[in-house]
C-alpha cells in the first residue's frame, strides 16, 4: 500500500488548461472517489497517476517515490477502465495472466493469483470463456480481476460501472465495496455519479473547470457544500 500525493500538479493540452495547481493527497488504503461533470479532467488526474499522460508542473510521488522515476510499468499501480479493455483473443485466464507474464512471473505464481482472484470474485466457472462469451457485468469483472492479480499498490478505477444496467451496477458497486475492506487497498475511483460516490467513498474529491472545488467526508460534502457548484452537483438539501 502507498500514499498518492499530487503537489501543485498542473496541465494543460495545447493552450487549453485540464489540471491547475492541483494539490491531494490520497492516505494508504483509502478510497477516495474523484467526483465531477464530464469534461471537468477526472481521466486526465488518474491517467497522470498511472503513468499514461504526462505531468506539466508541480509534482506526483507513489508511495513517497517521485513519479519521474517510475515508469508506468514499475508504478504498480491497475487501472479499470469503463470499456473493460480486454483482449478478445484471449480466455479470461489468458486475460488476467497476460501482465504477470511479461514481468517474468512463474507459471505457478500467476495460476496461484489468478484462481484466488477469480474465486474471490466468483467466476471460477469463466476462465476458460472469451470476452464474447460474457456479459457486460461478467466483462468488468475480469477487468477487476486482472487488476487483483497485480497486487499493486493502488487501484484506479475510470467510471467501472457506466456500461452497466441499474441493477448490475449496484450489485457490482456494493462488491467493489467490500473488495476495498477485505483487500485493505488504496483506491481512487472516477465517476460523474453522485449516488457512487456518496455510497463508496472515504473522501470525495469534487472537481469542477480544472480545479478541487471541495474535498471531504461524503457527509460533509453534502450537508456543508463548500460551493454553490458542489451543492447543486451533489443535490444538498436547502
Ligand atoms: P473527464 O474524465 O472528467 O470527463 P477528461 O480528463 O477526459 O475529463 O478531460 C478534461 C478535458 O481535457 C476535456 O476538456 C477534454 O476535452 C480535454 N482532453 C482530454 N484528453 C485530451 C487529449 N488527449 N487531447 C486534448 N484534449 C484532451
Ligand atoms: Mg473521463
Amino acid at each position: 500500500m502507498a500514499d498518492i500525493r499530487l503537489e501543485n500538479v498542473s496541465k494543460s493540452y495545447g493552450a487549453v488548461s485540464v489540471i491547475e495547481n492541483l494539490s491531494l493527497t490520497v492516505e494508504p488504503g483509502e478510497l477516495v472517489v474523484f467526483l465531477g461533470p464530464s469534461g471537468s479532467g477526472k481521466s486526465t488526474l488518474l491517467r497522470m497517476i498511472a503513468g499514461l499522460e504526462s505531468i506539466d508542473g508541480g509534482a506526483l510521488t507513489i508511495g513517497g517515490v517521485r513519479s519521474e522515476t517510475l515508469p508506468p510499468g514499475q508504478r504498480n499501480v491497475a487501472m479499470v477502465f469503463q470499456n473493460y479493455a480486454l483482449y478478445p483473443h484471449m480466455t479470461v485466464r489468458e486475460n488476467m495472466a497476460f501482465g504477470l507474464r511479461n514481468i517474468g512471473m512463474p507459471a505457478k505464481e500467476i495460476d496461484a493469483r489468478v484462481q484466488e482472484a477469480a474465486r474471490m470474485l466468483e467466476m471460477e466457472e469463466l476462465l476458460a470463456r472469451r470476452p464474447a462469451q460474457l456479459s457486460g457485468g461478467q466483462r468488468q469483472r475480469v477487468a477487476i480481476g486482472r487488476a487483483i492479480v497485480k497486487e499493486p499498490k493502488a487501484f484506479l478505477f475510470d467510471e467501472p460501472l457506466s456500461n452497466l444496467d441499474a441493477a448490475l451496477r449496484v450489485r457490482t458497486r456494493v462488491e467493489l465495496a467490500q473488495l476495498h475492506q477485505r483487500m485493505n487497498a488504496t483506491m481512487i475511483y472516477v465517476t460523474h455519479d453522485q449516488t457512487e460516490a456518496m455510497t463508496l467513498a472515504d473522501r470525495i474529491v469534487v472537481l469542477n473547470k480544472c480545479k478541487i472545488e471541495q474535498i471531504g467526508a461524503p457527509m460533509d460534502v453534502y450537508l456543508r457544500p463548500a460551493s454553490r457548484f458542489v451543492a447543486s452537483f451533489i443535490g444538498s438539501p436547502g
